[in-house]
């Protein structure tokens, strides 16, 4: 994606209560620091954030994380999330790499929203749905392993869909003619230029 730098993103984020500082300390205990026993769902690269604050407003007994690489992306969700005190969505400012480091046993619920697709052979690691990324997620899963991936781009899905059934996943339900009430702002930049979307949702047990 394209990356602006926005002047005093940085401190904007680190001074926020909603982004989560040293999120490594609550490994094993983010049950606690949402105050309730409620399923954790996660969603890496949450961009501008608006599918997983639309996911929290609906869903009041789901606690919802978001994991964001840049800083400057994320003023838009700050600012909602703070404005609403939407209790049950939290922000981490960080790359998805450490995500092994931060959860352990407590996420229900991965979503993959129109990731960067790395089409380069040499770049196949850096795909979030790649094999070493999918195990770095598997000691975060409390239970059943679950991922939903949506994406505008086909050669990333179906990429995703083999790498998926490499590493043991199955296949709950695929479409490329996808249609969700909860869009991400790539999923309505898409839409509007007549674009397909395509969304896999697997299981592990
Ligand atoms: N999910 C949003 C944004 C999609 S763009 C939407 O659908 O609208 C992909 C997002 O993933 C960007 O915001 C990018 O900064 C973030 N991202 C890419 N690689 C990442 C990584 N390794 N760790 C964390 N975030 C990452």
């Amino acid at each position: 994606m394209r990356l602006k730098h926005i002047k005093g993103s940085e401190e904007e984020v680190a001074s926020s209560k909603v982004v989560i500082k040293n999120p490594e300390t609550y490994i094993g205990s983010w049950n606690k620091l949402f105050n309730n026993k409620n399923k954790i769902e996660l969603e890496i690269g949450m961009g501008k954030g608006s599918f997983l604050i639309e996911k929290a407003r609906r869903n009041k007994n789901i606690n919802y994380i978001g994991l964001e690489k840049y800083p400057s992306v994320l003023l838009t969700a700050i600012k909602t999330i703070e404005e609403e005190n939407l209790p049950n969505i939290r922000i981490i400012c960080t790359d998805a790499t450490n995500v092994d480091k931060i959860f352990k046993k407590e996420i229900s619920k991965l979503y993959l929203n129109f990731s960067d697709p790395w089409p380069k052979k040499r770049h196949e690691k850096r795909r979030l749905t790649s094999s070493v990324f999918l195990n770095k997620y598997k000691p975060i899963f409390k239970g059943f392993k679950v991922i939903e991936q949506k994406t505008d781009n086909d050669d990333l899905y179906a990429y995703s869909v083999s790498s998926f059934k490499e590493n043991g996943y199955i296949v709950l339900k695929k479409n490329t003619n996808y249609f969700d009430d909860i869009r991400t702002e790539y999923e309505n930049k898409f839409i509007s230029k007549g674009k397909n979307i395509n969304y896999v949702k697997v299981i592990k047990l």
